[in-house]
C-alpha cells in the first residue's frame, strides 16, 4: 500500500492562517520615510529599510 500522509495540505493550511496576509500580494510594508520621498521600498515587517534604515513594523 502506498499511503502517504498529506503533508502538503498541513503546510498550506498553517501558512494561510497567518493573520490574513491574503489581502497583501507583497509580503512586506512600504517604508514610510522613503514613501515621503516618492520611493516605494518594500520592507519586511520587523526589519529596517535597506535604503534609509528606518525600522518598519
Ligand atoms: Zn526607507
Amino acid at each position: 500500500m502506498c499511503h502517504q500522509t498529506p503533508t502538503d495540505k498541513v503546510t498550506v493550511n498553517s501558512m494561510n492562517t497567518d493573520e490574513g496576509v491574503r489581502t497583501l500580494p507583497v509580503p512586506g510594508r512600504r517604508c514610510p520615510a522613503c514613501l515621503e520621498r516618492g520611493e516605494t521600498i518594500w520592507v519586511i515587517p520587523g526589519k529596517c529599510c535597506p535604503q534609509c534604515g528606518t525600522p518598519v513594523n
